[in-house]
């Protein structure tokens, strides 16, 4: 039975629910090298604080050009959209960590990969220079708020 956001009558359909993972879209993106954004993030109390939003990447674009750092833990998730394939990117994503400002280390990213980004870790510039096929960025942290220090 298939039921869409549907839970009347039905057994299982409560665990169709936003009750502790809120599932949220971002209206479609301003910038055309960028799809629609979607996401999860935690409410209420049973959980840590945690949202991940994916957002496909079209065409090439600078999507944060200063090095920062937050307050919080952070994954940065790349992957391929081909089905058949979703470990090759076919394109290119740039990304710079560092200890501090001045020494950043850029790294090039063209098969999925994950980022694990401590707290206080400089990162960014973060470029996607080259984008053959439509790819997948995820955008994972561990707060309610995301918020970018300099
Ligand atoms: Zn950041």
């Amino acid at each position: 039975m298939i039921r869409v956001r549907n839970n009347e009558g039905s057994k299982m359909g409560k665990y169709l629910t936003d009750k502790y993972l809120k599932t949220v879209s971002a209206p479609p993106s301003s910038h055309k090298e960028l799809g629609q954004t979607m996401g999860i993030e935690t409410q209420g109390q049973k959980l840590p604080e945690f949202k991940a939003h994916w957002t496909p990447i079209l065409k090439p674009y600078t999507m944060q050009a200063e090095p920062h750092i937050h307050d919080f833990d952070q994954y940065l998730c790349f992957f391929g959209s081909n089905p058949e394939d979703i470990i090759d990117l076919h394109g290119i994503t740039e990304l710079s960590l560092g200890a501090d400002k001045a020494h950043m280390e850029k790294h090039i990213i063209t098969k999925a990969t994950t980022v694990f980004i401590p707290a206080g870790l400089y990162h960014c510039p973060l470029a996607y220079t080259k984008v053959d096929k439509p790819f997948m960025f995820l955008n994972m942290f561990f707060a309610r708020e995301y918020i970018i220090k300099k």
